[in-house]
């Protein structure tokens, strides 16, 4: 099996587990692949992008059983929201594939039967500890707890020591086959310090995998033993196959297959790197070129996850502000091998300074002085000058840049120097002064030469950014009177003179809203300053009260809030991190006298916006004749001790 001569492009994003709604996580990985299968297709490469969901295996059967309905009713909801997510972002995926589709059950079935035959599947008692959790064995040097039982490292769930007749797959086989195609394909793990780690398990010794389950019905059965079915990973992992046609569309399979890159997210790291090599070699397929494990989104330091409460919900962003702003912001912030930080202001102030100002000024003013000073038609002016043709040759120059770092997946990269770009063009803009130009009649050729490299220019960046913000692109390809898709002209193609002279341009409107942060995040009164009103509260149960975070906090430093009476900015420790939050305290404390005090902070509230500041905790006051009283500690406690 070898690829045919036209380059073709395989990418994937791991398939989405359906017991959970998507977050930014899902997102982020969704748009990293869409960003390099767009950009591939403009490259000329056949692209096959194929992303999907994970729908068998016990934590769907008991998330199911939960919610009274079946595993498949609770696969189709999941499933429903997540297209409409990819709908939303503007996800070009090629193909969706869903584990529960026959044609994947059945290519599952055939390659566990062809390993079985092989050798490499055989049947034995596996003894363990099990984390129900999250489905897996816990690793063996996992240590014993003094209650005699073992605590899953991953989710600090108690694991249950667990005994079955099971099938193995004899990864211990491919210890060595594993480390020699490592040693002779660096680059398949990315980035490489994650190699290192890949390499370095690998060197320590592999046991062989438990791979069937019999206390799991909703799973693949064993094709000549359907007491058993088939472990969820090792269902899961062959989509990438299936996805691809294997067995069911052979002419696609033979055509994609080896996929050039699985994009996944570091903690399936071992998964892709380690076991999936292994069942590959063992089938016998040639294995794919990379598996990048890229970083997480935190939230205030910490993963994102639906236990934990802090995911963001991507619909709310995408409400205000349409698709492009987040796919931009996502891949800009951050290289995608490392974590970021999310937060609403760091997301705001790119969106505003980068794309509102550098890109959206751009084109509005370039446009308005064409319509303004030339009703509107794209003339060439006189001849280039060196400062005009800098503009040009600066084009051809990102261009080719550009390309490299898509190749390295550096996308991060490729728009910083694409914003650089912009500036160096506004920066001509501000040089020449066409505005300036436009109350001499004797120049006006060199202001049309002016406004034409401003506007190719513009032409040029937006079919750069097209792969990462599509509908942007689109629309200013639209205002400059180009009629055709910027999918349409082919990468090599694109050059800066293709801006034709005697087009007509569309007058512009904002290409990006501008949002102030108040607006973004509702704005919310603190507590301690709201009126006093006599109520009785309804009764809660315990759960309801355990569901509010509550934690010592220690006051680090305190100030008021500029233009305010009583509003205190303060930085509170929280022993792990530290948060900023607004209180309504400023007359009845001063600044000064609260740093240094310990408190009772409510940490996992919605943050939010007071006079522009986002307010990430709350302190708990008594409220009597207007003034808010705080109940400080009176012995000593360690900042971040839980409240209960
Ligand atoms: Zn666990």
């Amino acid at each position: 099996m070898s690829k045919t001569s036209k380059e073709t492009f395989y990418i994937s994003t791991p398939i989405y587990y359906v017991n959970d709604i998507p977050h930014i996580g899902h997102a982020y990985t969704t748009i990293i692949a869409d960003a390099l299968a767009r950009f591939n297709r403009l490259r000329g490469k056949d692209v096959f992008f194929l992303t999907g969901t994970d729908e068998h295996g016990q934590k769907i059967e008991k998330a199911a059983a939960e919610k009274g309905v079946t595993p498949l009713a609770l696969a189709n909801t999941v499933v429903g929201r997540i297209k409409d997510l990819w709908k939303a972002l503007n996800i070009s995926n090629d193909f969706f594939i869903r584990t529960i589709e026959p044609f994947h059950e059945k290519g599952v079935q055939k390659i566990f039967l062809r390993l079985k035959e092989k050798g490499d599947i055989y049947k034995g008692t596996y003894q363990g500890w099990y984390c129900v959790s999250d489905e897996n064995f816990l690793a063996e040097d996992v240590p014993l707890q003094p209650e005699g039982d073992k605590i899953c490292p991953d989710c600090g769930k108690r694991a249950l020591l667990v005994s079955e007749e099971c099938y193995f797959f004899r990864l211990s086989a491919y210890q060595e086959p594993l480390l020699k195609f490592y040693s002779e394909n660096p680059g398949f793990v990315r980035p490489p310090g994650r190699m290192n780690e890949v390499v370095s398990f690998v060197r320590q010794g592999l046991k062989d995998l438990s791979i069937t389950r019999t206390t799991v019905k909703w799973g693949i059965p064993v094709p000549d033993d359907p007491k058993h079915t088939i472990y969820v990973w090792f269902d899961a992992l062959h989509n990438y196959l299936t996805g691809a046609g294997y067995d069911w569309d052979l002419k696609k399979f033979e055509r994609f297959w080896p996929a050039d890159i699985h994009l996944i997210g570091k903690d399936i790291l071992r998964f892709h790197a380690i076991f999936w090599p292994a069942f590959l070699m063992a089938a016998g397929f040639p294995l794919p070129h990379t598996v990048y494990g890229h970083g997480w989104w935190l939230k205030d330091e910490a993963k994102m996850s639906k236990s934990k409460g802090n995911v963001l919900d991507p619909h709310v962003i995408l409400k205000t502000f349409g698709p492009d702003p987040l796919r931009y912001f996502l891949l800009r912030e951050i290289p995608i091998g490392v974590d970021g930080n999310f937060s609403h202001e760091g997301f705001l102030h790119r969106v505003n300074s980068d794309l509102a100002n550098d890109l959206g000024n751009l084109v509005h003013r370039t446009l308005t002085m064409i319509l303004g000073y030339q009703k509107g038609v794209v003339e060439a002016g006189d001849d280039e000058q060196e400062n005009d043709r800098a503009i040009r040759e600066g084009f051809e120059a990102l261009k080719g840049r550009v390309s490299e770092l898509f190749e390295d997946y550096a996308l991060s990269k490729a728009l910083e120097e694409i914003w650089a770009y912009i500036n160096a063009v506004n920066k001509y803009l501000a040089d020449n002064e066409p505005w300036k130009l436009a109350q001499d009649g004797t120049k006006k050729q060199r202001l049309a030469r002016i406004l034409y490299q401003s506007a190719a220019a513009i032409r040029g960046i937006s079919y750069l950014i097209y792969p990462v913000m599509p509908g942007s692109a689109q629309k200013i390809w639209n205002l400059l009177g180009e009629t055709k898709a910027v999918a349409e002209e082919p990468y090599e193609g694109c050059r800066f003179e293709n801006l034709r002279t005697g087009t007509k341009i569309q007058r512009p409107s904002p290409l990006f809203p501008r949002v102030a942060l108040k607006d973004f995040l509702q704005e919310e009164v603190p507590s301690s300053a709201a009126p006093k009103k006599e109520e009785r509260m309804d009764i809660i149960n315990f759960d309801e009260f355990k569901r509010m975070d509550l934690r010592v906090g220690e006051i680090l430093k305190a100030e008021k809030v500029p233009g305010t009476d009583k509003l205190l900015k303060i930085e509170v420790n929280l022993g792990t991190e530290k948060r900023t939050m607004v209180a309504g305290v400023g007359d009845v404390y001063t600044p000064e006298e609260m740093v240094g005090k310990k408190l009772i902070v409510i940490v996992n509230l919605k943050p939010a916006v007071i006079r522009g500041i986002e307010s990430q905790a709350m302190l708990l006051a008594a409220e009597t004749g207007g003034k808010a009283i705080i109940p400080f500690f009176d012995r000593d406690v360690p900042a971040g001790a839980k409240v209960k």
